[in-house]
Parts: C-alpha cells; structure tokens; sequence
C-alpha cells in the first residue's frame, strides 16, 4: 500500500534497488534509512512500510516493535557513532514527507549548544554540498546493520547487501 506522491513510498517501491544507506535494516512493518539531506552522520529515520500520516493510524502490530526499534537503533548509533545520547522526534510536516517517519539522532558529546534540543534540525534539509556524502552514509549504514542484525534479539531481519 503506497501513495505515488510520497517520497518514501517511492523508496518502498523499489525496495530492491535502494543502497545500503536506505534499507539499513527492513522488517515486515518497519524500514530504517539514513536521512539523505542530513549534514549529520548517523542521522536516521524509521520508517513504516505503508504510507500513514498520523502516529494513531499505525497497527497494533506495527505499535508492538516501534519501541524496540528506536532503542536498539538508539544502542547501534551509540556503538557506532560514539553518541551520548540519541534524540528521537516524529513530526511528518515537510511537504511532500507525510509519511510518518521517526527520526533517531546521534547526539555526540562536542555537538554544540545551540545545536542540541530541537536546534539539531538545522542540520536538516541542508543543500546537497553540506550532505553527508553517499559513501559515508553507505558505510554507516553496513556498520549499523552488522549490529542490528548479528544480535540475537532480532534474528529475522532480512535485508542483505
Ligand atoms: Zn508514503
């Protein structure tokens, strides 16, 4: 079920296709991809597999691994990336991003101040010579899913490179 529109629905559609960095891990209900027009490595985003726009119109069953999701996204980043904390925010507002999608971000210990808390999204939609660059993101996205996919918690993912 995906909407022609959606951005990320048209990243669904061609799940197959899609590098490292866009199918960090996949599972039935739930994609995890790197934020393309982020300036920040390990700027994640999770992503329901169907397009939804409001946090009430996700399943139970999608509901049930949302939590475990952000943790152990959250304890990857952390492993990888040397963050101290993570920030997790949903707001689906951006033209064109509807679909609901979780952001989960490395909070790393030399961010400055007026960067953290909501200040992080100024490191967001940035022009494309400011993104992190697609072999960076690719292999952030090889280290992450190395760790979310050997441990024992979650066998079933099934994405592979
Ligand atoms: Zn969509």
């Amino acid at each position: 079920m995906t909407t022609p529109d959606c951005h990320i629905c048209g990243q669904e559609a061609r799940l197959d296709a899609l590098p490292p960095s866009e199918r960090i891990v996949v599972d039935e209900h739930w994609r995890v991809a790197h934020a393309f027009d982020t300036a920040l490595p390990g700027w994640l985003v999770l992503l329901p597999r169907r397009h939804v726009t409001a946090v009430h119109e996700l399943t139970d069953a999608e509901a049930a691994t949302l939590g475990t999701w952000q943790v152990r996204l959250s304890r990857a980043l952390h492993e990888v990336t040397g963050c101290v904390k993570t920030y997790v925010a949903q707001f689906a507002e951006r033209e064109g991003f509807s679909h609901v999608h979780f952001h989960v971000m490395p909070r790393r210990a030399d961010l400055s101040q007026e960067l953290r808390g909501p200040g992080m999204f100024a490191l967001l939609g940035r022009p494309a010579p400011e993104r992190v660059p697609a072999g960076l993101m690719d292999d952030i996205a090889r280290s992450l899913h190395t760790r979310l996919t050997s441990s024992p918690e979650h066998p079933a993912a099934e994405t592979e490179f």
